[in-house]
């Protein structure tokens, strides 16, 4: 049977509960037991799918064509492992269960109410994970205790340890350590309250982990070991880290992966901890030496983590050549007036992310075209590729007003459109494509030399697709369409050859990244960005600096 640590937070949010429970599970990993990670939202929405980026960051999507918290994508990236649609749960979908099996009359006439009925839906969600092949499950509970929303999630995660017996769950609680600066102290109080709120729900945490911009003293551990009533030692201090990929690490000194292993009574000595490969990808991290610009045009730039694992992505490859990224946020509503030819030339390289509307779309394929002339690196990702197409038909194929109709119905050359009834689409989100699909690439071109394989797998997340009546014509403006769906309907990929580097995906690869695995797309950008960067002549990508 599995075992269970819940991972609440208190305080404040953005705490960073879930770089907390993805650097736990990375240490569990790497003491050789299988994880898996779930977070539970409080929110309404049955899904992130229908919420602006803008507000609450990008949509993560699994394989399975989840649309899940952002937080998954961290729990992906630091423990390597592929999760599903049902490692993400809301109030909202527990609800729509509720109701429908109340509308069905599986309650057999009882009054349904919070406690059993919700709470029993959570534990399911959580339960469903628990499999054969999971040692631990880390469960993150999303929001701040003392909000109205989690009240249900707390008590189902109380209820859980009766359940499945004391020494298969650990209650993790992340809180904040201020550092006052008129008394010169920190302070211990906020700990104290947030402590106070989750045991007036029943919970009395075995593990504490505070946040703070400094080191949490030995002293200040005892006396929160005191007031709070854990032992010292799981009194685990996380201080700012320059990079969240050194959080697992820092954890480790601090001995988080321990005390929850004591608390679960995994024994020790049959885990010993390797972190040799962990510690090589930080010594790269720390190590960097170049630095390349990339721009990031789109329509959410006011909130980065719109884009997180684009922004991951970009750091990994960078790590891979030693290189740090710096990000230049473009709001594609200012192209040309404010960011017109002349800024964009400085770039390294540019990314045209994902997005949907019509909002910016004018300047992103100004910004294609420019990126085309003046043979600066852009990585088209979803609408970015769709965007590279528009701008070929209008200003090299010489299809005007080619548009993708999801931005002119009217258009005369919808060379983006809906493709709807020739996909094979489950009933997800609607007529969305979501998840994994094959493609096919074609032999010698840019993305199968970088991929090192003519299959591939990416994870989707839109409703247009390249338009298959102007293929043709497209090829003949010189954008190769050098990935296509096994049947050879859908176009996955685009690329110019003549460029350094001008390639578009439909698909979202930035998903799939890992930071001691950087994703092929995104080496290819970054290679070409460094060749850039170091001011040589525009030339074309070389395979073999690739990697
Ligand atoms: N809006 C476009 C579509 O639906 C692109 C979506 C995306 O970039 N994820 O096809």
């Amino acid at each position: 049977m599995s075992k269970y640590v819940f991972v609440t937070g208190g305080v404040s949010s953005s705490l960073g509960k879930g770089l907390t429970a993805s650097s736990l599970g990375r240490l569990l990993k790497q003491r050789g037991l299988r994880i898996t990670m779930c977070k539970l939202d409080p929110y309404i929405n049955v899904d992130p799918g229908t919420m602006n980026p803008g507000e609450h960051g990008e949509v993560f999507v699994t394989d399975d064509g989840g649309e899940t918290d952002l937080d998954l994508g961290h729990y992906e990236r630091f423990i390597d492992e592929s999760l599903n649609r049902n490692s993400n749960t809301t109030t909202g979908s527990i609800y729509s269960s509720v109701i429908a099996k109340e509308r069905r009359g599986d309650y057999l006439g009882k009054t349904v109410q919070v406690i059993p009925h919700v709470t029993d839906e959570i534990k399911e969600r959580i339960r469903r994970l628990n499999s054969e092949d999971v040692d631990v499950i880390i469960v993150e509970i999303g929001g701040t205790v003392g909000d109205i929303e989690i009240v249900p999630f707390v008590e189902a995660i109380r209820q859980f340890r009766s359940d499945v017996g004391r020494d298969n769950v650990c209650y993790v609680h992340l809180t904040l350590v201020p550092y006052l600066a008129p008394s010169g102290e920190q302070k211990t109080k906020p700990t104290q309250h947030s402590v106070t709120e989750l045991r007036s729900r029943g919970i009395q945490p075995d593990v504490i982990v505070c946040r703070s911009d400094q080191p949490i003293s030995e002293g200040l551990k005892r006396k929160i070991s005191l007031l709070c009533d854990v032992p010292s030692q799981a009194v685990i201090s996380a201080v700012d880290a320059p990079s969240i990929y050194e959080i697992p690490l820092a954890m480790h000194e601090e001995g988080l992966d321990r005390v929850v292993m004591e608390t679960l009574r995994i024994p020790q000595e049959n885990h010993e901890v390797d972190l040799s490969t962990w510690e090589q990808l930080v010594e790269r991290v720390e190590s960097l030496k170049k630095n390349v610009r990339i721009g990031i045009i789109g329509k959410y730039v006011n909130l980065p983590d719109a884009y997180l694992s684009i922004v991951e992505a970009l750091r990994h490859a960078g790590f891979d050549h030693r290189a740090g990224i710096t990000f230049d946020w473009i709001d594609a509503e200012m192209v040309p007036e404010q960011y017109g030819e002349e800024y964009l030339r400085q770039l390294d390289g540019i990314v045209i992310p994902g997005g949907f509307g019509e909002r910016g779309i004018e300047g992103m394929i100004t910004a294609a075209e420019i990126a085309r002339r003046e043979q600066i690196p852009l990585l088209g990702i979803c609408l970015g590729m769709q965007v590279m197409v528009v701008e070929s038909a209008r200003n090299v194929a010489g299809l005007e007003k080619a548009n993708s109709t999801e931005f002119d119905r009217l258009s005369p050359h919808p060379v983006i459109d809906l493709m709807a009834e020739q996909v094979d689409i489950a009933d997800l989100g609607g007529t969305m494509r979501l998840g994994a699909y094959p493609a096919m690439l074609q032999p010698e071109s840019i993305v199968a030399g970088l991929y090192g394989s003519e299959v591939v797998s990416e994870r989707h997340r839109h409703r247009y697709e390249f338009n298959a009546r102007y293929k043709n014509k497209i090829e003949e403006s010189g954008l190769l369409c050098s990935g296509s769906s096994p049947d050879g309907r859908l176009v996955e990929f685009v690329e110019r050859p003549d460029h350094p580097f001008f390639v578009g995906t439909q698909a979202h690869p930035e998903f799939k990244s890992r930071p001691d695995r950087p994703h092929p797309l995104f080496q290819g950008l970054i290679t070409a960005a460094l060749v850039r960067n170091n001011g040589r002549e525009p030339q074309l990508l070389d395979l073999d600096a690739v990697h």
